[in-house]
């Protein structure tokens, strides 16, 4: 049953969900689904707004960051917008850092909602401080050492003159005790364990921006963590672990560990290219950050398009030259009420994994994918791998892509046709942040996926700049690297396998040797 159906018809619904620590893909399933089926989003600072992609394009977003330098949310006024959203018969989704249950005043938001007689759903979400100290290294329970856990807040202590916290207890805790909220009072934490009896040489951890690639771990003994802190710089969030626990064998933290973790990487594709390298990145760990060089248009609008998709069953081949083509085609397909039935027996040819990967999404298996992706290879292969004398074959690709492979499929005897289906036009984007963070050499790498990027990209930023600075070229492959060094840039990597993926391996093996 449709679940919106069986919530009462006059009041809303809130789902009141935990974002997860940070990471973007560290919420859970059903966090991610109602996200989806939102009209009005309420978040907190410490969720990841990357996670507003899952959002319907007309939900409403709320930000309601409580204690930020700036604008700050009342939690009374945040209870307030919760039944006003909610009794207009909106569904709501109340989104928090971490598990809304944990430190995070969820029962007098909930209790608000029962008392107006409006449902609610909690999506528990993954704590900061079980997913901080995972995405650290640090074992919170072990056999040997750990067979309890306690969650503290060290906010709570601040200014108050009767602590709820048994000091006494905790510095006698036989296990793992892990700190909320306590970087702006670790003194006064530090002091009342020791005060209390706790030995300064109890082995302590502090793990900041935990999940994110901007983690930061600090380990020292009880007495020194305070000023270990400070000299590595460590701000909140942060997540203090006391205990055993935080004596780990450094060869666990997986997460720090992985190659590109803390790499600032420049993706400079369109809009919707950039969110989709972004999230690759992200899964590798490293720190993507978005930087729009080009805008796709589609020209699937213009006669020549339309006349050829009309006998399109006429061609023995079909080839697709990119990602982008099959997306922009299958869009242009489903806005005239088709599908991929209109191929007929034509066979199919993609030009790497990439481009295969995007015809599966739409129900179609290539029947041909050469070994190398590039254009000049596919038609070589294509040519070596069946007879193409008097063959009808059709390119469907950017209005950009060079005639190579025309001219190579030509001179097979095959004839060709070559049908813009889209189009890459410059872009400009904000540019001083960029500038900046070049010149002050904090981007590790800026990457390159097509000329015509290398192209936006160049007009906004000097290149001077970009050569004389710390940061380091990756290229897709030898297109775009040979536009890069038309422009006189020196590239570092080019890719061996011409996809986003085998960008990032090429980028990530420069780390291993
Ligand atoms: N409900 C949240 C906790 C809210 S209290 C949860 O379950 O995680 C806010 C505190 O959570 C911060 O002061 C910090 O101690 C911790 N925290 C949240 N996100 C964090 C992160 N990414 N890294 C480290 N600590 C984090």
């Amino acid at each position: 049953m449709n679940e919106k159906s069986v919530k009462s018809m006059d009041n809303g619904f809130v789902y009141l969900v935990g974002a997860g620590p940070g990471r973007a893909d560290l919420i859970t399933v059903r966090g991610a689904e109602v996200l989806k089926r939102a009209d009005c989003i309420i978040y907190d600072k410490l969720a990841n707004p990357a996670l507003l992609r899952f959002a319907r394009a007309n939900a409403e977003i709320i930000h309601v960051p409580k204690r930020t330098g700036g604008v700050s949310v009342t939690q009374e006024e945040i209870n307030k917008l919760l039944l006003e959203k909610a009794s207009a018969g909106r569904t709501v989704v109340r989104l928090k850092g971490g598990d809304p249950c944990i430190f995070g005043r969820c029962a007098e938001e909930l209790a608000v909602l029962a008392e107006a007689g409006i449902d609610f759903e909690i999506v528990p979400g993954l704590t900061a401080g079980i997913a901080g100290p995972a995405y650290a290294g640090i074992i919170l329970t072990d056999r040997e050492y750990s067979s309890q856990v306690v969650f503290v807040t060290g906010r709570e202590a601040q200014g108050k003159r009767e602590s709820n916290i048994d000091w006494h207890l905790l510095a006698r805790f036989n296990g793992t005790i892990v700190f909320y909220m306590g970087m702006g009072n670790l003194d006064y934490i530090t002091e009342r364990l020791m005060e209390n009896g706790m030995d300064a040489d109890t082995p302590t951890a502090v793990i900041a921006d935990a999940t994110f690639p901007t983690q930061k771990v600090a380990k020292a003994p009880l007495g020194d963590i305070s000023q270990k802190c400070q000299q590595a710089e460590i701000e909140p969030p942060a997540i203090i672990i006391i205990g055993a626990a935080a004596d780990s064998n450094t060869q666990l933290n997986w997460f720090m560990k992985k190659p590109l973790f803390g790499k600032n990487i420049v993706v400079t594709r369109d809009v919707a290219g950039n969110a989709d390298f972004a999230a690759k990145i992200i899964s590798r760990c490293g720190n993507p950050l978005k930087f729009a060089t080009i805008k796709i248009k589609p020209l699937t609008e213009t006669n020549e398009f339309l006349r050829t998709l009309a006998k399109i069953t006429e061609y023995d081949w079909i080839i697709f030259t990119s990602g982008n083509g099959v997306t922009i085609f299958f869009k242009a397909l489903q806005n005239l009420r088709k599908d991929a039935r209109v191929f007929g027996p034509a066979k199919i040819a993609a030009i790497g994994n990439g481009t295969a990967a995007k015809l599966s999404e739409f129900g179609i298996s290539a029947d041909f994918v050469p070994s190398v992706f590039t254009s000049k290879e596919l038609g070589r292969q294509l040519i070596g791998y069946t007879n193409l004398q008097g063959k009808k074959i059709l390119l469907l690709r950017s209005q950009l892509a060079s005639n190579e492979l025309v001219e190579l499929l030509d001179e097979a005897g095959a004839e060709v046709q070559n049908v813009a289906v889209y189009t890459a036009i410059e872009q400009k984007s904000q540019s001083a942040w960029l500038i900046e963070e070049i010149s002050k050499g904090r981007i590790d790498w800026l990457t390159f996926a097509s000329p015509s990027s290398v192209n936006g990209f160049f007009e906004q930023i000097r290149s001077d700049l970009v050569n004389s600075g710390n940061v380091k070229i990756a290229s897709i492959g030898p297109v775009t690297s040979e536009r890069l060094k038309t422009l006189g840039i020196t590239v570092d990597v080019t890719a061996a396998d011409h996809t986003l993926d085998g960008l990032l391996d090429a980028i990530e093996q420069t780390y291993k040797v």
